[in-house]
């Protein structure tokens, strides 16, 4: 399948995409994570990318599109894609909208997960992340089995530099202004399926419903 998978910080986009890969071979392709890897192995787009990333702004619509024209070409994306953090802006979704017509594919769905700020700024402040593979840990609801060690690949599991109150403030404010009104953008493109759920499960099954 071909989503987009649309929601505010921590509202369980990641989780959802790791979730969907696994029903039919869909690649997660999350620009964040590739960010985050970039940034960890100092090149030149994580320095570029790294000062807007801490403070929870967002990074140029240009270095952004260079990342996705590049990704979506590749073989993997054959199977389908889940994509998780992009597009951010409309800018970027109207440019997404030009490169998927070019390359003659067409979004399934755009996933609107919808989820209290509440439950929201509690998930983003007890979140740990690997390092290494990405994998998601909460320490409330899902703790690694070794304190600090992903349980799947053994890297460093941490808070984000991101995660902190200031940034997470930020990171709200930036998605109601930038991001949010890309739900009426893709309405508007008859493509928005809006899922208020507080489990992730839910949201999936409701993907499924919509998609089969
Ligand atoms: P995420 O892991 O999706 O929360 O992304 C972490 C950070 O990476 C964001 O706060 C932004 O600084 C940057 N970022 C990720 N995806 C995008 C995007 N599509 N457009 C602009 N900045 C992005």
């Amino acid at each position: 399948m071909k989503l987009i998978l649309l929601g505010a910080p921590g509202a369980g986009k990641g989780t959802v995409a790791k979730l969907l890969t696994k029903l039919d071979g869909s690649v997660q392709i999350s620009t964040g994570d590739i960010l985050r890897s970039a940034v960890a192995a100092g090149t030149q787009l994580g320095k570029q990318a790294e000062v807007a990333m801490k403070t929870g702004d967002l990074v140029s619509d240009e270095l952004i599109m260079g990342i996705m024209e590049e990704r979506l070409k590749e073989d993997d994306c054959k199977s389908g894609y889940l994509l998780d953090g992009f597009p951010r802006t409309i800018p970027q979704a109207k440019a997404l909208k030009t490169l998927l017509d070019q390359i003659g594919e067409k979004l399934d769905a755009v996933v609107e997960i919808d989820v209290p700020k509440d439950v929201i700024l509690d998930r983003l402040t007890t979140r740990r992340t690997c390092s290494k593979c990405g994998a998601i840990y909460n320490v409330k609801s899902n703790p690694t089995k070794i304190q600090d060690v992903c349980d799947k690949c053994g890297g460093a599991v941490a808070q984000r530099d991101d995660e902190t109150e200031e940034a997470i403030s930020n990171r709200l404010n930036v998605y109601n202004k930038q991001t949010a009104p890309l739900v009426d953008f893709y309405q508007a493109e008859g493509l928005l399926l809006s899922v208020d759920a507080l489990s992730s499960d839910a949201v999936v099954d409701a993907i499924k419903a919509k998609i089969n």
